[in-house]
């Protein structure tokens, strides 16, 4: 496995987790290699344009996570390019202001895109199609049960 260099990161203007990340004036999502790195946060209340962050998570105004990342967004009316998430982070960050926020996303793109990380993020992804792949197994022997029961 080889490092990510930072030419071939893609930069996502759209917010690419957390179910009010639309309401996020920060957000930043990186793709580098297998996985997706996003941040979002200051979080003005609603009603509200700007100011008065509200938190995103307890005891932080701004987070970053990281995915897989799956097929890129490639709606007719959309086209973001924002990946295809589970919901499974394999990393996290949490801070209480955008400056710190955007360090912090630089530095998680810079430890995945590492030759280490990268290696982690595939062996990952093996070891998860692999539990898929027993539980539909699994699921059809069940199947099988009832049929023979029946
Ligand atoms: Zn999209």
């Amino acid at each position: 496995m080889k490092a990510i260099p930072l030419s071939e990161w893609r930069w996502l203007g759209m917010p690419a987790h957390f179910i009010c990340g639309h309401r996020c004036r920060f957000h930043l999502a990186t793709v580098v290699g297998r996985v997706l790195v996003s941040s979002v946060g200051a979080m003005p209340p609603v009603g509200k344009d700007w100011g008065e962050w509200q938190e995103v998570g307890s005891g932080r105004m701004c987070e970053t996570m990281v995915f897989m990342a799956g097929k890129p967004c490639a709606q007719a009316d959309c086209r973001c390019g924002v990946p295809e998430i589970d919901g499974d982070s394999l990393d996290f960050g949490a801070y209480n202001d955008p400056g710190s926020a955007q360090e912090g996303h630089a530095a998680m793109c810079a430890r995945w895109a590492s030759a280490q990380f990268q290696a982690k993020a595939a062996e990952y992804a093996k070891r998860k199609a692999k539990a898929k792949a027993a539980e539909a197994e699994a699921e059809r022997l069940r199947d099988e049960i009832s049929e023979a029961l029946s």
